[in-house]
């Protein structure tokens, strides 16, 4: 763990107040991923990670101290103005700062909060829809778990479905079930993926359709 990534668990223990946020980067697009997709939202990608997926396609967010800290008032006035009522924090794990405020403030403007999460970090806000994707490298706390909507599995390998089964046993009857191929070996691992899901049909199949449309 470097500096950075050490001061972001400072921020958290410290009961960071949630009026500020690292903010890497928002924009208005349609949802690629999961049981939201094809639907218009405004993403908001909050900056700090400490998981380390080889994988992962957010690498620049992980170090927080490289993104201005931004006024929550002013995102939620950005959010609060495009067609879509609806918000995905993203991240990054969004988790480890305090999400309470920026929620109580987006339900005041009637927007639908939904929240992307790897579970690593204990929950906070109020969320309409918890979308987790459990990591290997730091598993999901049951806290998180227990409030997941959908449950999106990354599928890398084999070994990957037994640890989707691991955590399907510990999410609410009804959380949606994903495996989604990741992006990198997507051609290797799609029929793996279909066969599986053939043969176990709780669950079902997640593509990246936001990489495919090539939109953000
Ligand atoms: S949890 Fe998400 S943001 Fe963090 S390293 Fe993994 S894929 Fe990247």
């Amino acid at each position: 763990m470097n500096g950075g990534l050490k001061l972001i668990k400072m921020n958290k223990a410290k009961n960071h107040d949630g009026l500020k946020l690292p903010v890497v980067e928002e924009f208005y697009s349609i949802q690629g991923e999961g049981f939201h997709t094809g639907k218009a939202a405004y993403f908001l990608r909050i900056g700090g990670c400490d998981v380390s997926c080889a994988w992962c396609d957010e690498k620049r967010a992980w170090n927080a101290g490289n993104f201005q800290m931004i006024d929550i008032e002013g995102v939620v006035e950005r959010i609060a103005v495009v067609p879509a009522k609806a918000v995905v924090v993203t991240g990054g794990e969004p988790l480890l700062w305090n999400l309470d405020i920026l929620c109580k403030k987006l339900k005041e403007k009637g927007i639908e909060t939904f929240l992307e999460t790897s579970g690593s970090e204990p929950l906070s806000g109020q969320w309409d829809w918890v979308c987790l994707s459990p990591k290997k490298n730091a598993p999901p706390l049951h806290e998180v778990l227990e409030h997941a909507d959908e449950l999106k599995v990354v599928i890398e390998t084999i070994t990957d479905f037994a640890w989707a089964e691991e955590n399907a046993k510990e999410v609410p009857s009804h959380c949606k079930l994903w495996l989604q191929p990741e992006w990198s070996c997507s051609q290797k691992m799609m029929q793996p993926i279909v066969d599986y899901i053939l043969q176990h049909p709780k669950w079902s199949i997640s593509l990246q359709s936001h990489k495919y449309m090539r939109v953000p």
